[in-house]
């Protein structure tokens, strides 16, 4: 029986916030017209429960490459194949659009992303970021220690961030109002932790957090941070602060959708040291554009598109003495095609691996068991004007300090549009530490039940929001992002996961269990040299 409106949000957003918006009563009020959008699931779970599809004898083709995924890593390992001279490969893409979880949609208030929608701006060493953006025409010129400088246009405009508490809107993240003077002092305490991380070097002189995480150190003095949780960090360096403790457990929900207490602690220094050029400095600015990191995504896609075939999920891998043959299906099932190919990417997800490896459906190897994903929904909010402002004016990022949300940002912002129609991208990741148990809550509750969670909450802090959503979008993400458990890490799963299995190589941010654009990129990158080599 579908839960009542009353169950709805209390499951998702607490009795208590309920009362505060006079949710109690039974009336429903309507809701604006939307759908649910990708990504496709029933063609996935059709070849999840087993149905083997072949082709016909003249449906095989020869390539050199066949990629498996077009999310960042595909496209990035495509964009790897072209620039080492290689033509002769293919890229299988089972949704009708590029980008992965890195995609991004259009509406009539102008593009908008639907999962990624930043990165932070690179620092020296991610020579591989630095050359895509220069490829964008957005790297300006360089500092003397290497450091790009960024073009202002990408730049996340002010104003950037807000947090609104207890009625009203505050600048920033951080909630300074009403802070004593022990919180004050924590903070400084944090963000010098923070900076002497960023200064840290091994004795081969790497970074204990760099971007690519490959590039960092594996000196057991960092590592070991993988052991404990965030939370167990924070009380092991007596960060007691309440408004401290909820800004840590705000970034990792952010980056990974874990709280604190789910994720490894060296997932949440990196969070915030990996943005920092060194101590005593403010973190690098974000770069963000109308439809997030899908701007990346069309440029990689643009370089490549005459070898990506859209709308064909693979079904089929399997190693051969000649080579790896694949079979892939069209989006409606009507037509199958087979290709045999040298090599092989994979860069779809590791937990799909068990189902369209073939030697990995009869006998998985155990490392794929560590990989564990997270749940996020995201609804598109489409406005026709923007609510009445109580404090610190719309921003980029707009946060709700007391919400399992993480609030929403706005699709005009990077275009300097401040009145009139937008779109708000809200974010609610469903944390918790059973991913079945949260993918099953996600999945069980349908558009108008998301929707109804959207609103309700967005409805705190801005009460006409009803009366001006024309029409609301909602994503299900199931398997959305890698959780960086403590443990995983730095365990042996993601190395093993990431060796080449007879003429497969391997792909996806997932293998480095950070869920950044920065670790596809790489992966894609590493995972087309390999097959060079
Ligand atoms: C809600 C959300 C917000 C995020 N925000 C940020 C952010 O702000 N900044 C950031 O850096 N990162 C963010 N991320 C993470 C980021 O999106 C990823 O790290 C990155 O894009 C992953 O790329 P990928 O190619 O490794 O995997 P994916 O994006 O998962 O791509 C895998 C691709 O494989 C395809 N595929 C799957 N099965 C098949 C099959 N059988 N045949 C063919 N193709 C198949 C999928 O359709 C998909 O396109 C966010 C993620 C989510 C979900």
């Amino acid at each position: 029986m579908a839960p009542s409106r009353r169950e709805l949000l209390a499951a998702f957003l607490g009795a208590p916030a309920l009362a505060t918006v006079g949710c109690l009563s039974d009336y429903i009020p309507p809701l604006p017209p939307g759908e649910l959008v990708g990504p496709s699931d029933v063609l996935g779970h059709r070849l999840r429960d087993g149905w083997r599809p072949v082709p016909a004898a003249d449906a095989w083709e020869k390539c050199r490459v066949a990629i498996v995924g077009g999310g960042v890593a595909g496209l990035a390992a495509a964009r790897q194949l072209r620039k080492s001279g290689i033509t002769d490969f293919v890229l299988m893409e089972l949704e009708p659009a590029p980008g992965g979880t890195s995609r991004g949609g259009e509406a009539a208030t102008g593009p908008h992303p639907w999962g990624a929608h930043y990165i932070p701006a690179p620092l020296a060493e991610n020579a591989l970021l630095i050359e895509l953006l220069g490829e964008l025409g957005v790297v300006e010129g360089k500092e003397p220690d290497g450091t790009p400088i960024i073009a202002e246009e990408v730049l996340c405009r002010d104003p950037e961030e807000r947090i609104y508490f207890r009625g009203r809107w505050y600048e920033g993240l951080y909630l300074h109002a009403g802070q004593s003077p022990e919180d004050e002092e924590q903070l400084a305490r944090f963000n010098a932790e923070m900076g002497r991380w960023a200064a840290w070097r091994d004795a081969k002189g790497r970074k204990a957090f760099a971007i690519p995480i490959a590039g960092g150190s594996d000196d057991a003095a960092v590592t070991e941070l993988d052991r404990i949780t965030m939370t167990d960090w924070m009380a092991k360096h007596n960060f007691t602060s309440d408004r401290l403790k909820w800004l840590v457990n705000y970034a990792c929900r952010d980056d990974y959708g874990m709280t604190a207490d789910e994720t490894s602690a060296w997932a949440g220094v990196f969070y915030f040291a990996s943005r920092l050029k060194g101590a005593g400095v403010n973190a690098q600015p974000l770069l963000t554009w109308p439809d997030g990191n899908a701007r990346l995504v069309r440029h990689l896609h643009g370089l490549v598109k005459d070898r990506v075939r859209l709308g064909w999920a693979v079904a089929d891998i399997n190693p051969t003495e000649a080579g790896v043959e694949v079979i892939a299906v069209s989006h409606d099932g009507s037509q199958v095609c087979g290709i045999r190919a040298d090599r092989v990417i994979f860069a779809a997800p590791q937990f799909l691996a068990k189902h369209l490896i073939r030697p990995f459906r009869t006998n998985p190897p155990p490392h794929l068991a560590a990989f564990q994903y997270g749940a996020w929904m995201v609804a598109n909010l489409h406005l026709k004007d923007r609510p009445a402002d109580r404090g610190f004016p719309l921003s980029w990022d707009n946060v709700l300090y007391e919400s399992p949300s993480l609030g929403y940002v706005v699709n005009t912002h990077q275009r300097g549009v401040d009145h009139g129609p937008c779109t708000f991208t809200y974010y609610y990741p469903l944390s918790g530490a059973d991913p079945r148990e949260s993918r099953a809550k996600l999945l069980g509750t349908d558009r108008d039940g998301w929707a109804e969670v959207a609103l309700t909450d967005l409805g705190r802090a801005h009460m006409e929001i009803r009366d001006l959503v024309e029409r609301l979008d909602v994503m299900r993400w199931g398997h959305a992002m890698i959780r960086p458990t403590p443990g995983f890490l730095w365990g042996p799963d993601r190395r093993r996961a990431a060796a080449p299995f007879r003429g497969i190589h391997f792909a996806g941010a997932d293998l480095s269990g950070i869920p950044i654009f920065e670790e596809a990129l790489h992966h894609g990158t590493r995972a087309a040299t390999e097959t060079l080599g």
